[in-house]
C-alpha cells in the first residue's frame, strides 16, 4: 500500500464476487509515517481492467463499514485462527448503556466484522 511511503497492509479482506466484478479485495493498513488509516480497494471487471480506489482517513472507516457485509474472508482470518474469540483485524469501538444498579453506564466494545467482541471499559 502506499501513502507517504510504501507499507504493509495490516489485513487484507476479500469480498464476494458480484455481476461486475470478479475479485474484489480491500487492504487496509495504517501510514508508518502520518498514521492515519489506509484503505485500498483493489477490483477486477469481468473484462480483466483494474480499477482501485484509495481511500484516506475517515473516508477508510467509513468504506471498510460499508462494505463488511460483503467480507467473505481476510487474510488474518486464515493465517491468525488462533485470536477466534477475539476481535482482530481492523477494529471498531461499540458503545452500549446498560443499567447496572439503578445507573445508567456506558459499556465499550471493540468490535470486528466476524461478530467478535471484546469488553474495553464500563464508565
Ligand atoms: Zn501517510
Amino acid at each position: 500500500m502506499r501513502h507517504c511511503c510504501q507499507f504493509k497492509a495490516d489485513d487484507i479482506y476479500y469480498l464476494y464476487e458480484t455481476a461486475v466484478y470478479t475479485t474484489r479485495k480491500l487492504s487496509v493498513g495504517f501510514c508508518p509515517i502520518c498514521k492515519k488509516p489506509i484503505a485500498e480497494l483493489y477490483k477486477v471487471l469481468f473484462s480483466g481492467t483494474v480499477e482501485r480506489e484509495y481511500f484516506i482517513g475517515i473516508s477508510a472507516d467509513n468504506i471498510i463499514h460499508k462494505l463488511k457485509n460483503e467480507i467473505n474472508y481476510s487474510a488474518s482470518k486464515s493465517n491468525l485462527s488462533k485470536f477466534k474469540s477475539k476481535p482482530y483485524g481492523w477494529k471498531y469501538g461499540e458503545n452500549k448503556s446498560a443499567v447496572i444498579k439503578g445507573k445508567e453506564r456506558i459499556k465499550q466494545y471493540a468490535c470486528d466484522f466476524y461478530g467478535n467482541k471484546e469488553i474495553i471499559k464500563t464508565i
